[in-house]
């Protein structure tokens, strides 16, 4: 069922992502971790759909997201970075794979961090504490961190920033690759959870498997 949703505001919470908020639709459930294809409701850019994930509590009156915008792909995000309030917008019935199956190891790049950012959220406000969440958030820069305070609120929440293209005082100098996991103090027989640019969930979930995380054991959105 195709939803129409009007833009109550848009805030930047990074150089490049910004944060939409929209009135949520009657009857419009979803559960964390899930997206929707959305589209701009304006002239030739009704059929151009993209996922993206709802980030926002699922109690919440509104419905939010965080959205990454790349001008280099001339497609919806860049469209979406230049959105104003009262534009309006279309929804699919949201639909995924990534949920909450309990503590776990997040291993997340960029925008991957979407999906998690309702889990973690979700979860805080169910128990009050993220004990048994850890977080390994990665980025190109420091200037790329999403919501970098929130997430070091977080209580209980573990949380390793890696930047793989500068180098900071304090924040892990890299890529999520073999020598990270081998440093990490990581329990292997856990669960873990990941998201990122297809390249690095291709690379991690390699090296997890190698390190025996089994299919079940691995949360991941099926391509
Ligand atoms: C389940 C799921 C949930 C997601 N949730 C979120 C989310 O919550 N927040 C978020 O920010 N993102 C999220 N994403 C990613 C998001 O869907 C993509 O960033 C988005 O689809 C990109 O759309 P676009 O139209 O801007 O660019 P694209 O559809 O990638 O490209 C548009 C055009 O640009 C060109 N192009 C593509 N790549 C390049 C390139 N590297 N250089 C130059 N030109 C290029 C192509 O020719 C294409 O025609 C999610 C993805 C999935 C699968």
């Amino acid at each position: 069922m195709t939803h129409h949703l009007t833009l109550k505001s848009i805030r930047s919470i990074t150089h490049d992502v910004n944060e939409l908020t929209f009135d949520r639709p009657e009857g419009f459930e979803f559960k964390p971790g899930q997206a929707t294809d959305f589209a701009i409701d304006r002239d030739g850019w009704r059929d151009e759909k993209r996922p993206f994930t709802i980030t926002s509590l699922p109690n919440a009156e509104h419905l939010q997201f965080t959205i990454k915008s790349y001008p280099s792909h001339d497609g919806v995000t860049e469209q979406i970075g230049q959105m104003e309030g009262g534009e309006t917008v279309l929804l699919e019935d949201p639909w995924g794979a990534i949920a909450d199956r309990g503590p776990g190891t997040i291993i997340a790049g960029g925008a991957g961090l979407t999906p998690f950012l309702a889990i973690l959220r979700a979860r805080q406000a169910e128990d009050g504490n993220l004990d048994g969440y850890r977080l390994m958030f990665s980025n190109s820069r420091e200037k790329d961190i999403i919501l970098r305070d929130e997430l070091e609120a977080m209580p209980g929440l573990k949380l390793d920033f890696l930047l793989s293209d500068e180098e900071v005082d304090g924040i892990y100098h890299g890529q999520v690759d073999r020598n990270y996991l081998e440093q990490a103090d990581l329990d292997f027989s856990g669960r873990f959870y990941l998201c990122g640019p297809p390249p690095m969930e291709e690379d991690v979930s390699t090296l997890l498997k190698a390190r025996g995380v089994s299919d079940d054991r691995l949360i991941h959105e099926e391509w």
